[in-house]
């Protein structure tokens, strides 16, 4: 099974650059918080480097 990707939406900035980066995975939800939509949206590698690695206060982990 596909390891899914969450976000802690308590650390979320709403920067979108996760949402940007992955649009086919990652999006706002009705608070302005990323969530995962759609965690075969991209590879693992990367949600990975472009999400979680990338995420500028780290909220982005694999559950
Ligand atoms: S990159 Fe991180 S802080 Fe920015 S919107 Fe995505 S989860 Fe939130």
């Amino acid at each position: 099974m596909a390891k899914t990707p969450y976000v802690d939406k308590d650390v979320c900035i709403s920067c979108g650059l996760c949402i940007n980066n992955l649009p086919d995975v990652f999006r706002f939800d009705d608070d302005g918080k990323a969530e995962c939509f759609d965690a075969e949206g991209a590879l693992e590698d990367d949600i990975q480097t472009q999400g979680i690695d990338a995420c500028p206060v780290s909220c982005i982990h694999w559950q």
